[in-house]
């Protein structure tokens, strides 16, 4: 038997993360592509290169970064910086650059974390060129005044942005969006670990038997891919009924869900229950207008009803944007976590529906429609005659399944099986 097979869903997640981990990514170039092609290989990704110079609302996509090398050399020839050692060393979509500088003139374009003095900083030059290196605070305090040279071997070019999406269609076309992104170098839980559950609930997705909505999985760069995605797909968004941005998955801190800016959307209420039901410790935060991508899918023009699900929020966690976002804070019992409450937002989403109550006029006799036996343990054989009274009860059209779990504090996979059997004895009727 091989390892991969005795490994857990969270340790093929974790396992893919690493895989990923060491790729210098960007918000283009080749990083991010290479990226898009491992997910490829795990599902039916298409690619859309969008041209440097395209308009995207009121952005344009930005010339295409690649970098090959960067690094500081001290007097003797030695990489006192190099790139080759962490690409976090590198400003990210710094220019080209070369030359020689003192260490107090080079000292501007060295960015530290005096507070975390161990630990590399990840910056970003997307929207001005710029250049500069980071390090950690340990690494300058030892370099000596002198005369340094320094090299940043990239490329600042006209080309594309790439964005991989996934559709699986189901019986309509009202979609489920699912966005994560996949613009950071190397760290973990700010990009791999949205990336990894993604992928792995699409295969979740693309093996149920069957689907009611269809499902949009999109793989973008952060921010501009949002933009981009939008500005690219506006046909698509009126069909958008429910959306999820996953990031910040894989940490393991508990799970928060930021509600959309609807604040009581389906999905806000789907996220509610499954995480009231199965995440100890969780937390729900209004909408604001800052964090990832639901800013974009959210914004008043689009207002679409997309939250987002991270586990320690937002910039909340020492290790945002540093070197410490590394491979040993994603934990793939965390990873396998989130998946199993996405697998359950899915869950929800396809099985809620209204329906009408064809007996409403007093309680229909249910054991002679066979429903008093249809399962066997004693408790849920009483829990079950609960939840055909409360679907009975409610199913008025104006309550829905989730309604009514939420009333009857019941498993919705409970409600749902009396549902089906009270419509299979033509007791219930689906409503459109
Ligand atoms: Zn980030």
């Amino acid at each position: 038997m091989s390892d991969a097979a005795n490994q857990t869903v969270g340790q093929a997640m974790h396992a893919f993360c690493a895989s990923l981990f060491p790729i210098c990514r960007s918000i283009t170039g080749k990083g991010a592509r290479q990226t898009l092609a491992a997910v490829a290989e795990k599902l039916p990704l298409t690619l859309t290169e969008v041209p440097s110079g395209t308009p995207a609302f009121d952005w344009v996509i930005p010339r295409e970064w690649n970098i090959r090398d960067a690094w500081v050399k001290n007097s003797q020839g030695e990489k006192v910086i190099d790139f080759a050692r962490s690409n976090l060393h590198v400003v990210n979509y710094s220019v080209p650059v070369r030359g020689r500088a003192t260490l107090d003139e080079l000292r501007a374009r060295l960015h530290t974390l005096p507070d975390h003095p161990d630990w590399v900083p990840y910056r970003t030059s997307y929207y001005k060129d710029d250049w500069g290196f980071c390090l950690t605070q340990q690494q300058l305090d030892a370099l000596p005044p002198g005369e340094y040279e320094y090299c940043i071997d990239s490329s600042l070019e006209p080309g594309s942005m790439t964005l991989g999406e996934v559709e699986l269609p189901g019986e309509s076309p009202d979609t489920v969006l699912i966005s994560t992104h996949i613009c950071h170098p190397s760290l973990a839980n700010d990009n791999l670990s949205g990336l990894a559950v993604a992928t792995w609930l699409a295969q979740h997705v693309a093996a149920l038997p069957k689907r009611r909505y269809t499902y949009r999985f999109v793989f973008i760069p952060g921010t501009i891919g949002a933009v981009a995605w939008l500005s690219q797909r506006e046909d698509l968004v009126p069909r958008i009924k429910h959306g999820l941005v996953l990031s910040g998955v894989g940490d393991t801190g508990p799970i928060h869900y930021k509600r959309s800016r609807r604040e009581s959307a389906e999905i806000d209420q789907v996220m509610e229950f499954v995480l009231k039901a199965s995440a100890p410790g969780h937390t729900i935060m209004p909408f604001i207008p800052y964090g990832y991508d639901e800013r974009q899918y959210c914004s008043p023009g689009f207002n679409l009803p997309v939250g987002c699900m991270m586990r320690t929020p937002f910039g909340k966690n020492p290790q945002y944007h540093t070197s410490a976002d590394n491979l040993e804070l994603l934990s793939g019992a965390a990873l396998q976590d989130s998946l199993e409450r996405c697998q359950e937002m899915v869950a929800i989403l396809e099985g809620n529906q209204r329906y009408l109550n064809l007996n409403p006029k007093c309680e229909p006799l249910l054991g002679k429609r066979g429903l008093y036996s249809t399962l066997g343990g004693e408790n849920d054989a009483k829990a079950f005659q609960m939840a055909l009274l409360w679907v009975l009860s409610y199913s008025d059209g104006e309550h829905s399944l989730l309604d009514i779990a939420r009333k009857a504090e019941m498993p919705f996979r409970t409600i749902r099986a009396a549902a089906d059997a009270l419509e299979k004895a033509e007791l219930l009727s689906a409503l459109p």
